[in-house]
């Protein structure tokens, strides 16, 4: 397969191929099309299989560029992944000119705040960080219509688990909920049927 039988934006695919993306993984050919339908899915992926490609494209897919206001977040356990996300979305939507804020603690509020007032579509960053932009209005998040936690485990580890379940509480409940994680418990279990809607997708 290529990624052409998705039916995505034809700069999306030439961002692909720029990228040297010529065929999907396993797990992106798994969840692109369930994702493009905007169902939630729950991922069992462990880093290096392609997982930030597989929710990277189908929410640059669903970008609508006029809107100004965030579209997407994505919820990560480190400064480090959210660059990399960051990073890596930016590539895909590079030619539909996607906007990719990255938020993360000990460094500038002020600074993330000012770019979270320009045009944002896509927001990257830790929970606690997150959270203080949404409780000081700087995230505005009326428009989000998709929620990716990636590395939940990683952020069950390091005890995120109430500033994400704080977070999840501001978002719209109309929308698309992504869980990845490289291991699969009863907790991760717990928030996935809290937070996401029963006809879920499970894809290992
Ligand atoms: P990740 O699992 O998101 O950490 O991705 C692992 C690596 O695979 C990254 O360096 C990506 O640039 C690369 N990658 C993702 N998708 C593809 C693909 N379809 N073909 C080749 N490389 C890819």
């Amino acid at each position: 397969t290529s990624f052409e039988t998705f039916g995505i934006d034809p700069e999306i695919l030439k961002a692909l191929k720029s990228l040297r993306y010529f065929n999907p993984t396993a797990v992106q050919e798994a969840v692109i099309p369930l994702a493009l339908e905007k169902q939630d899915i729950i991922v069992e992926s462990q880093t290096g299989s392609g997982k930030t490609v597989a929710f990277g494209i189908p929410i640059c897919e669903q970008a609508v560029w006029e809107e100004n206001k965030p579209q997407s977040l994505i919820l990560v356990p480190t400064r480090e992944l959210a660059l990399q996300v960051k990073d890596d979305i930016m590539n895909i939507g590079r030619l539909k000119r996607i906007k990719v804020t990255a938020v993360f603690g000990k460094s500038s509020f002020k600074t993330q705040k000012s770019e979270l007032k320009q045009k944002s579509h896509i927001v990257v960053g830790t929970p606690g960080r997150i959270l203080e932009h949404l409780k000081e209005g700087t995230l505005v998040v009326d428009k989000v219509s998709s929620l990716v936690l990636d590395e939940a485990d990683e952020m069950l580890n390091m005890g995120f688990i109430e500033q994400a379940e704080e977070i999840i509480d501001y978002l719209p409940k109309e929308r698309q909920t992504m869980l990845f994680s490289a291991t699969m418990s009863a907790q991760i279990d717990r928030l996935a049927s809290f937070y996401m809607t029963p006809e879920r997708a499970s894809v290992k």
